[in-house]
């Protein structure tokens, strides 16, 4: 089904810092000198790992995430024409996202202590994209926001986005590593909650060879917008999962530079 893809022109790839999990890491550990709450937009395939990635740097760092596909799903889970979309694989009007998008922004410059906004799936459109940089500048003091762009091949997001599953109880995210599915001691059933482990209805092949088209297609317009702005800087993250390098060891590595920094 994703083999059609495999054929689909790459995306521009402009690198100013190109890393691994472990680069990534370490350019967080030095953030902290920085008083300055600096934003970070996450910006990825469609599992790329960005949800993963962004829920491990809350465990350790104060920030405020603006995760769209999280909200959504949680807040309008009772909206059948949304829900059709999302598992359809479509985007949601720019309409629906934009103010919720800015008035979470917003309130995240009044929280001092949180010193990290990341940016998880916003912006998405062209559209969306001016709306984040008009809100930008309005807001000066910032000086600068961080592209992180995740690059992940299409045997990773396979491997990846069609084997995951979450607790419907707890929310944990169970990803799947070299040789286990779900990664949950007992296959298919969370850990702590003892529950089924639900997937989401966008991860079947069809729709997640949908999805990231429209991820190729859409990023491939707002992407240069983001990037050709003055003030912002670009990490490339290079994502990667083989039997010799594991994906749960390469985030157990991060959470331990992450957690050194913090003296845990
Ligand atoms: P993924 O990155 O794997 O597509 P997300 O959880 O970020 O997963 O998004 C899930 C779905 O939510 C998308 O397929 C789309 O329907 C909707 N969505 C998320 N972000 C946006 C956005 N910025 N604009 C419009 N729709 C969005």
């Amino acid at each position: 089904m994703l083999k059609v893809l495999r054929k689909a022109p790459q995306l521009r790839n402009i690198s100013k810092t190109a890393c691994t999990l472990t680069g990534f890491a370490k350019t967080l550990t030095q953030q902290e000198e920085d008083p300055q709450q600096e934003i970070f937009v996450f910006v990825g395939a469609p599992g790329s790992g960005k949800g993963t990635l962004v829920e491990v740097i809350s465990q350790f760092k104060e920030c405020t995430i603006l995760g769209v596909g999280e909200w959504l799903r949680e807040r309008k889970a009772n909206e059948t024409s949304i829900k059709n979309q999302m598992c359809n694989g479509e985007l949601l009007d720019d309409s629906l996202i934009k103010d919720w998008a800015i008035e979470t922004l917003t309130t995240a410059l009044t929280d001092k202590k949180k010193k990290m906004i990341i940016l998880d799936g916003f912006p998405r459109t062209i559209a969306q994209a001016y709306v984040f940089l008009n809100w930008f500048a309005e807001n000066k003091e910032l000086g600068h926001f961080s592209v992180v762009q995740l690059h992940a091949n299409l045997n990773f997001i396979e491997k990846y986005a069609l084997n995951r599953a979450s607790c419907p109880e707890c929310k944990k995210q169970y990803i799947p590593v070299d040789g286990s599915p779900f990664f949950s001691k007992i296959l298919g059933i969370c850990d702590d909650c003892g529950v089924p482990l639900e997937k989401r209805c966008d991860d079947t092949p069809e729709t997640l060879a949908k999805r990231i088209a429209l991820y190729r297609q859409e990023t491939a317009k707002f992407l240069p917008i983001l990037e050709s702005n003055p003030h912002a800087e670009k990490t490339n993250l290079y994502m990667s999962c083989t039997k010799e390098n594991p994906l749960d060891q390469q985030l157990a590595n991060f959470k331990q530079i992450l957690a050194n920094e913090n003296g845990i």
